[in-house]
């Protein structure tokens, strides 16, 4: 019998069927002479410290650094653990075992993983699929590779998983164990990635607007209507002057000029694109489009997902020869184009393929619903759009005089729009005829004001982390700048999702925020001196180094002694005293002033709430209010402004409603201002209630219990049973108003 193995169930369903008929069995499939089982991706992780040593499940900072000599495997869960027996068992029985887990360094990992807990010789082979059809699975499984072959690759893939655990754990110890309140977590890609957010939020925090107006006229030429706007910025009396000044008067044309600009499509798609792409068009997290791309994999209708190339081996041409032919049936578009191989030269290349290439589709079709359909009619777009010759535009630029005022006229004309008519382009212009002069019907001053960054969306942040922070409107330069970037394609997604469950960033909308435990987290790395657990180059640096160990030019050994040195250090930085002084000083940094006395508004787990709410300050506003979400943002603009923007809620009964939240400076309290009620004071008196019910009011176990819950991972502990903080609030209240 010969054992298959794939990292996923529904991957041995699509291997089994591709074989013949199988019939189902509770932990595998039978077809033949073949059994096919899996796992549920990783099965099996290196243990925490405890698992080296009881002594290790106190936190102390005198154990640290934790360098385990041994490392020991342990099954992830419960059920990680009873499929490990499933595949033991199979094994035991198995000729041959063939690994056929997903093409790549955590694909490689996980196969590893298993055959090194179970322990037992038996001959292995690796099957490595780009694509699940049934024609690729039957085609590699005649060309199987030698495990050896594959050897480097699972020694970077063993050295990451190691590099991750000496940072994560004795960083993420060491960091909570000098904090006196919260815990928090460290990692050799999360904390870079967290410093993005951060340095942008500052960014935003200290720009300062500024105002300026811009004067357009508008003339009228062979009926149609167009718009020229002021070189000049002008204060707001010029700008109003000089449009009132200009109707009905001449503008002298000094200067026009056409020149025509060619646009190649985009390359295909990888990973990062997609998911860029989704979080703007469809609003998706990174995880979504992740999800979605895996799902339509394992129905083997596009190519493996998790690649971070763009371009296709030149062995491919065939084969995107007949994908062409089976998809011309069902999606309009020019495919001869892809059957001549239009524009070769730049989508095949040997060079740029490692392990995998670009997502394509497989050619076999199937009736897909709501987000798989949208996500699959994009890379059929994507890959039809390739083979396009570029689209053809036409830049005019008119420049106009009246006097020293300078005005120009911009338009882009699309005259070829070609592979635009499938992913979109800009919108076609009319261009000016050539004239000399044109008389002014119209004629506005239009105020304006620079705009701060903007905050990351998860497709932004993923571009940031594939360049390491580094802009690059540029396809090839951001290729290149890609060498170096924050973690993996593969890993990006979940990254963002654990900045998140770890309170780092809140999202809100699309937009990532990070909270004020984020900021406080890469403020304080910086200040004792361990920023290059903050920057982009040392994660990308280790990366490099990884992808060396898989070309055999850096020894797996060499690596894990730099990372070693590197762990000691961060101990050693934050055993000494003053650092350990430093972070208790910066703690619950405030996030402002309280409006109502004068304490600061700290930021808790649950609300954000006033330093003095023990001698009976009721400043309190609830992250989670009415079904909104409150960030720290809006709590500056609160204290600043009096009011937040307009803020979404949810009533009981489910139906959403908008509102304000507002100071009332009277009652010394914050509450909810309902838009068309602004005017009456009653409206003031809203009671301010948390997500379940909780009124808002500082608990006093919240306080003490943070203060002793360090070393357990627990949940948030405000969760004071509602009875108790209700009554400590009518108490607040009544001692306030005698
Ligand atoms: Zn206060």
């Amino acid at each position: 019998m010969t054992l298959i193995v794939t990292e996923k169930p529904s991957v041995a369903r699509q291997i089994a069927s591709a074989l013949g008929k199988p019939t189902s069995r509770k932990t595998f499939l039978k077809v033949g002479d073949y059994v096919i089982t899996y796992a549920f991706g990783h099965l099996l992780q290196f243990g925490y410290p405890e698992a080296y040593g009881e002594h290790y499940k106190k936190w102390r900072l005198e154990d640290l650094p934790i360098v385990p000599r041994e490392w020991k495997l342990i099954p992830i869960s419960k059920s990680a653990q009873k499929q490990l027996e499933e595949i033991r068992k199979l094994w035991q029985e198995a000729d041959e075992v063939i690994s056929a887990t997903d093409a790549g360094r955590e694909g490689e990992l996980i196969f590893r993983l298993i055959k090194e807990h179970i322990g037992l010789e038996k001959p292995v082979r690796r099957l490595w699929l780009q694509s699940l059809t049934p024609e690729e699975i039957r085609e590699e499984l005649g060309r199987m590779r030698d495990l050896s072959e594959l050897e480097r690759l699972y020694q970077s893939a063993l050295a990451r998983a190691k590099a991750d655990w000496l940072v994560g754990i004795n960083a993420s110890r060491a960091f909570t164990l000098v904090t006196p309140r919260e815990v928090f977590s460290i990692g050799r890609v999360q904390t870079p990635t967290l410093a993005l957010l951060v340095d942008r939020e500052k960014e935003i925090q200290q720009f300062v607007p500024r105002i300026y107006f811009k004067v357009r006229v508008g003339f009228s030429v062979n009926e149609h209507l167009f718009w020229a706007e002021s070189l000049r910025e002008y204060e707001e009396q010029d700008a109003k002057a000089l449009a009132a000044e200009l109707v009905g008067q001449t503008l002298q044309v000094t200067h026009q000029e056409l020149s025509e600009k060619k646009a190649m499509p985009p390359l295909l798609p990888d990973l990062g694109d997609l998911q860029k792409f989704a979080s703007r068009a469809f609003k998706w997290s990174a995880q979504k489009t992740m999800k979605v791309l895996q799902s339509l994999y394992e129905k083997a209708l596009i190519t493996y997902p998790r690649t971070d190339s763009r371009f296709l081996p030149t062995d491919m041409k065939k084969q995107v020869r007949s994908i062409a032919k089976a998809l011309n049936q069902v999606v309009q578009g020019n495919w001869v184009l892809v059957e001549s191989l239009n524009n070769a030269a730049r989508i095949f290349n040997d060079a740029k393929v490692t392990d995998h290439f670009a997502i394509i589709p497989t050619g076999k079709v199937q009736e897909l619903k709501g987000d798989e359909q949208r996500m699959y009619e994009y890379i059929v777009a994507r890959f039809l759009a390739a083979f396009y010759p570029p689209a053809v535009e036409i830049h005019q630029t008119t420049d106009f005089a009246y006097g020293d005022h300078k005005f120009r006229h911009y338009a882009v004309h699309v005259r070829e729009p070609s592979w635009y008519a499938l992913l979109g382009g800009p919108q076609s212009e009319e261009l000016l005829p050539d004239l000399q002069a044109v008389q002014v019907n119209d004629a506005r001053a239009e105020k304006r004001q620079t705009q701060p960054p903007p905050r990351y969306t998860d497709g932004t942040l993923i571009a940031a982390m594939e360049t390491g922070g580094r802009v690059a409107e540029d396809e090839e330069i951001a290729q290149i700048l890609k060498e170096k970037g924050i973690g993996t394609p593969a890993t990006r997604a979940e990254i963002i999702e654990r900045l998140v469950e770890m309170g780092y960033v809140q999202r809100h909308g699309t937009q990532l925020i990070p909270t004020t435990k984020g900021i406080m987290l890469i403020d304080a790395l910086r200040e004792v001196k361990l920023e290059s657990l903050t920057q982009p180059e040392l994660t990308g640096e280790w990366e490099r180094r990884l992808r060396l160990i898989e070309s055999g030019e850096e020894t797996p050994q060499a690596f894990m002694w730099a990372i070693e040195e590197y762990v000691r250090q961060i101990i050693e930085t934050l055993k000494k005293e003053e650092s350990a002084h430093l972070l208790r000083k910066k703690q619950n940094m405030p996030i402002a002033r309280c409006p109502f006395c004068d304490g600061f508004i700290l930021e808790g787990q649950k609300s954000f709430y006033c330093s003095n709410w023990k001698e009976g300050c009721s400043f309190r506003v609830w992250k989670n209010m009415n079904g909104g979400v409150l960030t720290a943002d809006d709590v500056r603009r609160l204290v600043a402004e009096g009011r937040t923007r307009m803020k979404r809620f949810k009533s009981k009964a489910g139906r959403t409603y908008k509102a304000f939240v507002v100071l009332d400076m009277e009652e010394k309290k914050v509450a909810v201002e309902y838009p068309q009620r602004a005017a009456s004071s009653s409206a003031a008196d809203t009671e301010l209630a948390h997500g379940d019910g909780e009124v808002a009011k500082p608990s006093v176990d919240e306080v003490k219990k943070r203060a002793t819950k360090k070393h357990t991972n627990t949940k948030d502990a405000s969760s004071t049973d509602t009875k108790g903080t209700k009554k400590g609030t009518r108490n607040a209240r009544g001692r306030k108003r005698k």
